[in-house]
């Protein structure tokens, strides 16, 4: 579903004498599986997110190649990413990023807007997507008048309309209590065992690695193979 080869990122930061290359990642070869659910792990400032921006093109890797369902998304022109994350992939985010301008209903309804999708379908779809995360009656609330589970709920509706077949989460409980957390790693786990939804998570809490097939630990922008890349038992 990933194929991630020899990507290597570093940010420059300054202005011309005074430029400094701060490199990020070293060298990062990953694979992620159809069907798989692959924590990455790691120290804070270690390269996590910046991992994740390149697999989600919000930024050009310095060298490498990513493919995503076969796709090579390295290759791609302005413009063409954003059609691909439309049809290919959901986002989860520890700051649910939603829009506090716009009701539950319409933040979900969003990706389909932009896809064109005629009204009375976004309709149908989006009631479906809300009930299915348990918010019909919240579809008319604001994220503000919401908990922040719920708000983590409608970010996943949102993530699921487009019915991508990979979700790519960026410390996904990492604002929730406890019992939002657990509610929302089993609601990940009946995801991916019911609709076959691959994810890619990153993290820096033991819990949401437990729900992990794998593994994968990033230490100063290199991957640490050798000794964390271990299987996970089903
Ligand atoms: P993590 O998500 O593991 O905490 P990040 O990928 O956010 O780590 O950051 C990795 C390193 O890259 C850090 O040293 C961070 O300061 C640096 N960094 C991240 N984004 C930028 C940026 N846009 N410009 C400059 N440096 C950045
Ligand atoms: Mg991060």
């Amino acid at each position: 579903m990933i194929n991630v080869q020899q990507l290597s990122h570093e940010f420059r930061i300054g202005q011309k004498a005074k430029e400094r290359i701060v490199p990020v990642l070293h060298n990062i070869t990953l694979q992620v599986r159809k069907g798989e659910i692959v924590a990455i792990v790691g120290k804070s400032g270690s390269g996590k997110s910046t991992l994740l921006n390149l697999i989600s093109g919000y930024i050009k890797p310095v060298s490498g190649k990513i493919h995503i369902d076969g796709t090579d998304v390295t290759s791609f022109k302005e413009g063409e990413w954003s059609d691909f994350r439309l049809n290919h992939l959901g986002f989860i985010f520890q700051s649910f990023q939603l829009i506090p301008s716009m009701t539950s209903f319409e933040n979900v309804q969003l990706p389909l807007v932009l896809k064109g999708v005629d009204e009375k379908l976004r309709m149908k779809q989006t009631e479906e997507i809300l009930a299915r995360v348990g918010l019909s009656e919240y579809g008319g609330h604001y994220p503000g008048e919401l908990s922040g589970g719920q708000q983590q709920r409608v970010s996943i509706a949102r993530a699921l309309i487009v019915n991508p077949p990979l979700i790519l989460a960026d410390e996904p409980t990492g604002s929730l209590d406890s019992d939002n957390e657990k509610e929302l790693l089993s609601f990940i786990q009946k995801l991916n065992q019911d609709d076959g939804i691959t994810f890619l998570i990153i993290t820096h809490d033991e819990e949401v690695a437990q729900i992990a097939h794998r593994k994968i630990e990033i230490v100063d922008g290199h991957l640490n193979e050798g000794r964390s890349f271990y299987e996970v038992q089903r």
